[in-house]
């Protein structure tokens, strides 16, 4: 197996609270190292330790790399430097908005409550937005509504 065929197997994993994004695009698989044709290690950093999504995504890699005929796979999780919200590509942001989902703000600091007002509306851009619940659908995001469309959305808090 080449790196750009385990690259290949690991694009199709996709984070099960953001089902339209890979674990690649979201910026979650810093590298991976081919040492012998059946063995390889990835290195792997989550976007939220103690997020339950983690473990399903690790138990994804070994099923898939297993099923592609590699023997001996490592996942080594690499926690410096942290996944922060710079590891999405714009890409991935956009498809973040596709999904109804409003990416992590920059200035929403890492440890705090999600900001009570003004992030921006994935559907209209509007900031005239509010905080529903510092928790929405899974506890990586919380719940605004956007007062100039009515739609709810989910914020990604993650980082
Ligand atoms: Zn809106």
């Amino acid at each position: 197996m080449t790196k750009e065929e385990i690259l290949d197997i690991l694009q199709q994993i996709k984070d099960p609270e953001i089902p339209n994004l890979s674990v690649i695009e979201l910026g979650m698989i810093r590298d991976v190292e081919v040492n012998a044709p059946n063995a390889v290690i990835v290195r792997f950093t989550p976007t939220y330790s103690g997020c339950p999504a983690t473990t399903l995504i690790k138990m994804e890699i070994l099923q898939r790399l297993k099923a592609a005929g590699v023997e001996h796979i490592e996942i080594v999780e690499q926690l410096s430097p942290p996944w922060t919200t710079e590891s999405f590509s714009p890409q991935a942001l956009e498809k973040l908005r596709q999904a109804g989902i409003a990416p992590p703000h920059p200035h929403h600091k890492k440890g705090e409550d999600p900001p009570s007002l003004g992030i921006p509306c994935p559907y209209c851009e509007s900031t005239d937005t509010k905080l529903l619940s510092a928790f929405g659908t899974t506890a990586c995001k919380a719940l605004y509504q956007c007062n100039s469309c009515g739609q709810p959305f989910d914020y990604f808090k993650c980082h």
